[in-house]
């Protein structure tokens, strides 16, 4: 078992807190991406369950063990910085090799492991070719190859594809989640790309100024954000919010916004008088000219099979994702009809959602 929990962990660089009271736990096997903008303390995270950076409180478990204080050579984990480094002078074999050799392992063993790893990522009739003649495509899986060759208990790899132009990455995020679905490793993956974050994990940790915002499935995290900061960093373009104020009273099930009613899932608590928003994605926007909700067209951003239409309202450009098909110029004024069952209503203080 290479289950990861993480209780109440917490890390401080003098006053500065980089990680407050994170909890969560990594299922055996299972893809776990960590989200966030830059300094939000995903890399402090990882590096404390690798074991490169003590915890000022708080417990890591590793397959059922406490290893929080444990050295990170104790820890049976492979870290994985970038992949494309590649030692240029070496062949496919002695580059995938190396992790190894370096451990010491004698060669026949090297021999066996190197060519299962291989046969694993489909480059076995490259191993005597050199790295340096290789396409692109090949380079990232032998880089890769020497860093699964060890086979640890878990893989933790921060920005792994960072560095990559768009094409290559495409295709390692591919590569990366159908070897995990071949060998299923424990993966924590830190990144701050969302495409990336969507595409590959089972579980996500939305993480802000230290703290995870919300843990889930990709689709939960998208369908039903825990705050607005989550509803914002994912989604492109991000979930629109229409503000109004007032509360809202237990069992209410329509609220007015800029002078139009919309239907809203029914209430489930009151809400004393607050600032609130109502969340709505570009995509579960219609336009339907009976609608009071209206706006002017201010400009279009054409994507082949939909386009992203900004709408001026009273209360602010409002986005919509609607199919291409639709002619439309600027300044025309459409009715904008909201999917009710897609909404989510946030109280703007806490910025949390109300369920
Ligand atoms: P990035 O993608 O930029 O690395 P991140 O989310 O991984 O962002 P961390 O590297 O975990 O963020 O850093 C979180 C915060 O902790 C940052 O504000 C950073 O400046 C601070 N920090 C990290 N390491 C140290 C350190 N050794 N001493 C002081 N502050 C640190």
């Amino acid at each position: 078992m290479a289950e990861i929990r993480v209780e109440h962990l917490r890390k401080a660089f003098g006053d500065f807190i980089a990680v407050q009271d994170s909890n969560f736990v990594v299922g055996d096997g299972e893809f776990f991406v960590m989200l966030g903008p830059s300094g939000c303390g995903k890399t402090t995270t990882l590096r404390m369950i690798a074991g490169l950076e003590l915890p000022t409180g708080g417990k890591i478990l590793l397959g059922g063990e406490d290893v929080t204080m444990r050295r990170a050579r104790e820890r049976d984990i492979a870290f994985v910085f970038q992949l494309f480094a590649l030692y240029p002078h070496m062949n496919v074999r002695k580059n995938i090799g190396f992790p190894l050799l370096a451990q010491g392992m004698p060669g026949i063993e090297i021999r066996r492991r190197v060519e299962e790893t291989a046969k694993l990522l489909r480059i076995d009739h490259l191993l005597n070719k050199s790295v340096s003649g290789l396409a692109g495509g090949d380079r990232q899986r032998v880089a890769l190859g020497r860093a699964i060759v060890r086979r640890p208990k878990c893989f933790l790899m921060d920005e792994p594809l960072g560095t990559l132009d768009t094409e290559f990455r495409d295709l390692m995020i591919h590569e990366l989640r159908e070897l995990h679905n071949r060998i299923h490793a424990t993966t924590v993956y830190v990144t701050h790309d969302q495409m990336e974050a969507m595409s590959m994990a089972d579980k996500i940790a939305v993480m802000n100024h230290g703290v995870i915002e919300q843990f889930g499935t990709p689709r939960e995290i998208y369908d039903r954000p825990a705050t607005m900061f989550v509803a914002d960093f994912i989604g492109s373009p991000p979930m629109n919010f229409l503000g109004f104020g007032g509360g809202l009273s237990k069992g209410a099930s329509e609220i007015v916004v800029q002078g139009a009613k919309v239907a809203v899932p029914e209430v489930r608590e009151d809400i004393a008088p607050a600032d609130m928003a109502l969340g709505i994605r570009p995509e579960h926007i219609r336009f339907d000219d009976g609608s009071k909700l209206r706006g002017a067209i201010y400009g279009t951003e054409y994507l082949g099979t939909t386009q992203i239409v900004a709408v001026e309202t009273s209360g602010g450009i409002i986005k919509a994702r609607v199919p291409a098909e639709i002619r439309l110029n600027p300044g025309d004024q459409v009715g904008l009809a909201l999917s009710s069952t897609r909404l989510s209503l946030f109280e703007k203080g806490s910025g949390r959602a109300v369920r």
